[in-house]
């Protein structure tokens, strides 16, 4: 029995700590950035105040070839910016990955419950071959101001096939697996 409540214990502390969007940082007070989770945010305030976009190298060694797009201005999840700021952040995020990866350059944005980092990103890299078989749900836009933010901010994620996108959602937490290390 203490070992089962012991257990419970333990979950629900996973599950406070899983979902960053309530991380309580403040940026007009550094000392509230220090947590492992604000480590973004303190990458943001490193930066010049425009453009309103920035990339980061993800500093993981086990990605190495994965780079992230983010909002220079403070958000917590893609749903609480404005569409004006999404679009800035799809359009550079497109561009950059082109310019990494020609045509099979994809975005992937992970669910709010299994983020890391409390500081809205987008994850770029190389789209796998295996992935479109792999992920049979998708809807077709014409462009990043159409991109649509999933209910309940779950994973998504996009890509190019001719001159349309495919935005990829299914509902899961975690989509980045779609792009190469
Ligand atoms: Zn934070
Ligand atoms: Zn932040
Ligand atoms: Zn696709």
């Amino acid at each position: 029995m203490l070992l089962f409540r012991l257990l419970v214990v333990l979950v629900l502390a996973a599950l406070v700590r899983a979902d960053v969007r309530n991380c309580a940082c403040d940026a007009a007070k550094p000392e509230t950035l220090a947590a492992h989770e604000c480590g973004l945010c303190r990458e943001a305030e490193n930066q010049p105040a425009s453009p309103a976009v920035f990339f980061l190298k993800d500093i993981n060694p086990r990605k190495p070839n994965r780079w992230l797009a983010l909002p220079r201005p403070h958000a917590h999840s893609l749903p609480e910016m404005s569409s004006q700021a999404r679009l800035e952040l799809w359009t550079a995020a497109i561009a950059k990955a082109k310019s990494l990866w020609g045509d099979d350059w994809g975005l992937a944005v992970n669910g709010d419950e299994r983020r890391t980092q409390c500081h809205a990103h987008v994850h770029i890299g190389k789209v796998l071959d295996t992935a479109e078989a792999e992920n049979p749900a998708f809807v077709v836009v014409d462009g990043p101001a159409e991109i649509p933010v999933p209910k309940h901010a779950t994973a998504f994620w996009i890509h190019a096939v001719g001159n349309k996108l495919h935005v990829h959602a299914n509902g899961e937490q975690v989509t980045e697996f779609v792009l190469m290390r």
